[in-house]
């Protein structure tokens, strides 16, 4: 299934880009401790670690398709996940250099966690707040920045498309993979690796009232049990939104029992990357604060 320009007016709610962004902006550190349904709305940060592990099983079945972008030239907002369908990572790599200066993004993917927080507060807002799947959020394809019509000219030039209507937001016009669906199924296969006894239906539909809604709000903010990264461990490092998960909080106790001063949160803030890098250094290890492979084998 592939979406286009076209298409993708069809089933896409249209939401205004700086009233959710308010949302997203409050400064929250760390995960609800508690089941999505029962998260207070303050932002949609309370879902980061969940978050985190949905985009990472959408990229076990994505992969190369779906991907950072920051490693270009902008500065991120707090809640932001910065990944964009590779041919509108291009796209916008061009436009920044085209340009020369950063690009302030206050909104890029939303998750389908984010979403489902967005919607199950749907009623105390004004404006249109779509259901998990259905925002133009959830694409791959859209930024939300700063500086709009100053950027304008340069993101248009490069494939880029201007929203009537909602100023912060764009949309890449060159095309690209649905991916909704994806998320959604994504979501399924996670929940039913963490239940086998509650299964769900791997379909890829999100509709109202269905398994699929009700098990998203039964879902662990702080993340499942079994992280999609169980068989193909993440690379751990400092990045907006902060890493939250099981592993990171592994590599803070291995730290600490490796004689490294720490205190084990299961985030990964600027005090880990600070002790992450002095591990390295004392193992001889390049001291870049990025945690693969060849540092995980020295902390055995
Ligand atoms: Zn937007």
């Amino acid at each position: 299934m592939t979406l286009d320009a076209s298409q993708s007016t069809t089933d896409i709610i249209i939401e205004s880009c700086s009233h959710i962004n308010e949302q997203d902006a409050i400064d929250v550190r760390g995960s609800f401790h508690g089941l999505l349904r029962d998260a207070p709305m303050t932002s949609t940060a309370v879902v980061n670690a969940l978050s985190q592990q949905l985009i990472y099983q959408l990229q076990l079945g994505l992969p190369n398709a779906f991907i950072s972008f920051d490693d270009l030239n902008v500065d991120l907002s707090d809640a932001a996940f910065p990944f964009l369908q590779a041919q509108a990572k291009q796209a916008l790599q061009r436009a920044i250099s085209d340009r020369g200066v950063p690009l302030l993004v206050n909104s890029a993917y939303r998750t389908i966690a984010q979403q489902m927080l967005l919607y199950n507060d749907r009623f105390n807002n004004s404006n249109p707040v779509a259901p998990p799947g259905r925002s133009n959020h959830q694409t791959g394809l859209a930024i939300d920045i700063e500086d709009p019509r100053g950027w304008e000219p340069f993101l248009v030039r490069h494939g880029w498309e201007p929203l009537p209507g909602d100023p912060p937001h764009f949309d890449f016009a060159g095309g690209g993979t649905d991916i909704r669906s994806k998320a959604i199924l994504a979501f399924q296969q996670l929940w039913n690796k963490n239940h086998p006894d509650q299964r769900i239906a791997e379909d890829g539909i999100f509709s109202e009232g269905g398994e699929t809604e009700d098990a998203l709000n039964r879902s662990p903010a702080m993340g499942f049990e079994k992280a999609p990264w169980e068989a193909k461990p993440r690379l751990l490092r400092l990045c907006i939104p902060r890493m939250e998960g099981s592993d990171v909080l592994k590599f803070q106790q291995a730290l600490q029992k490796a004689g490294i001063a720490i205190s084990p949160d299961g985030e990964f803030g600027p005090a880990t990357d600070k002790a992450a890098k002095e591990f390295q250094q004392k193992k001889g290890l390049v001291a870049d604060g990025i945690i693969g492979d060849k540092t995980r084998a020295m902390m055995a």
